[in-house]
């Protein structure tokens, strides 16, 4: 169990098995796509892992890029308005495969596609590593799915609580019951004080 600033933890899915999605991802979407030479885009900043892990399994040649969704400042947080930084590149006529590191809602996904409905590509393909599908509210096609997961709320591997938890290998589901017994089980032996080691 680990602790990120306030909240708790657990073990959810290891580096194998994440590994192991990313693999099979890599060759669905060469199968699909065959020797065309597709231009992945990564949505910062979650999904930086995935796409480096990701690109290294693509066993043909492809472009990498990222772009950045921000809200814009002053703007209520209600409002769903976002910025797009990147996309410099000119995509006419591409096969654009965007890389995603979960989908939550669809709501990022909806901007997306906003962005890219004036780009003129080839044809738009949606990869995600996570996909949370009780807590999914469009209808976009998700065309590449990693791993389905339950309506809870993780980290690692990119994800972040508040800042933290980006660099770790593998992926943590929050602990929502905090018995004292579990935090003595992670603590030094006999501290019993749920301190962390
Ligand atoms: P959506 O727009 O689909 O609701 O959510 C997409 C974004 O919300 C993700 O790129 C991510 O930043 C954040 N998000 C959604 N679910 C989780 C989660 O379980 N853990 C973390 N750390 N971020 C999440
Ligand atoms: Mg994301
Ligand atoms: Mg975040």
């Amino acid at each position: 169990m680990i602790k990120l600033h306030d909240k708790y933890f657990k073990p959810f899915i290891s580096a194998k098995e994440i590994d192991t999605a990313l693999e099979r991802l890599a060759h669905e979407i060469h199968n699909d796509i065959g020797y065309e030479i597709p231009v992945f885009v990564g949505v910062l900043n979650g999904s930086f892992m995935v796409v480096s892990d990701f690109v290294k399994k693509y066993p043909s040649p492809c472009e990498v890029t990222f772009i950045k969704l921000a809200s814009y400042e002053g703007v209520k947080s209600t409002e769903d308005i976002q910025r797009l930084i990147g996309l410099t590149q000119d995509l006419k006529g591409r096969t654009v495969v965007v890389l995603e590191d979960i989908i939550d809602t669809g709501n990022t996904l909806a901007e997306i596609h906003r962005i890219f409905k004036n780009e003129q590509v080839k044809a738009l393909k949606i990869a995600t590593l996570f996909y949370k599908p009780a807590a999914y509210k469009k209808d976009f096609k998700l065309h590449y799915v990693g791993i389905e997961i339950p309506n809870k709320f993780i980290v690692g591997f990119g994800l972040d609580y508040d800042g933290l938890g980006r660099n770790l290998p593998e992926v943590y589901q929050i602990k929502e019951t905090q018995h004292m017994t579990n935090l003595v089980l992670f603590g030094p032996p006999g501290a019993g004080k749920g301190t962390q080691a």
